[in-house]
């Protein structure tokens, strides 16, 4: 199903690819400038709670490379574990979900 199809009138089960690219490119830079911050901020060496950090906002930083690839390959939106449809609800908190709810359980 092409993600850019709108019901006008109704609320859309997927996110178009337009609004999901929106999403992720805004969660991208809030990710860059928390590493920026955590880069400028230094810290010491073995700093393990700023390591924490930066290696989260890394990892997430990959989530949100492989969600744009998603959008490409015309799988975004859709769990990664189980090919049901990822919630939109969900998406919308968390543009760069690669699975759903249930499987983010179940994998965690
Ligand atoms: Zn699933």
């Amino acid at each position: 199903m092409p993600l850019d199809t709108a019901r006008p009138g109704s609320r859309p089960e997927r996110l178009t690819a337009q609004e999901a690219r929106r999403r992720l490119e805004h969660e991208r830079a809030s990710r860059l400038v928390q590493l920026k911050a955590i880069e400028e901020a230094g810290g010491e060496e073995g700093d393990h709670l700023m390591a924490a950090q930066k290696d989260s906002a890394q990892r997430v930083l990959k989530d949100i490379d492989a969600a744009f690839d998603r959008i490409e390959a015309g799988t975004y939106g859709t769990c990664q574990e189980c090919g049901q449809p990822v919630p939109v609800e969900r998406l919308e908190i968390l543009p760069y979900a690669r699975c759903c709810v249930g499987c983010q359980r179940r994998t965690a």
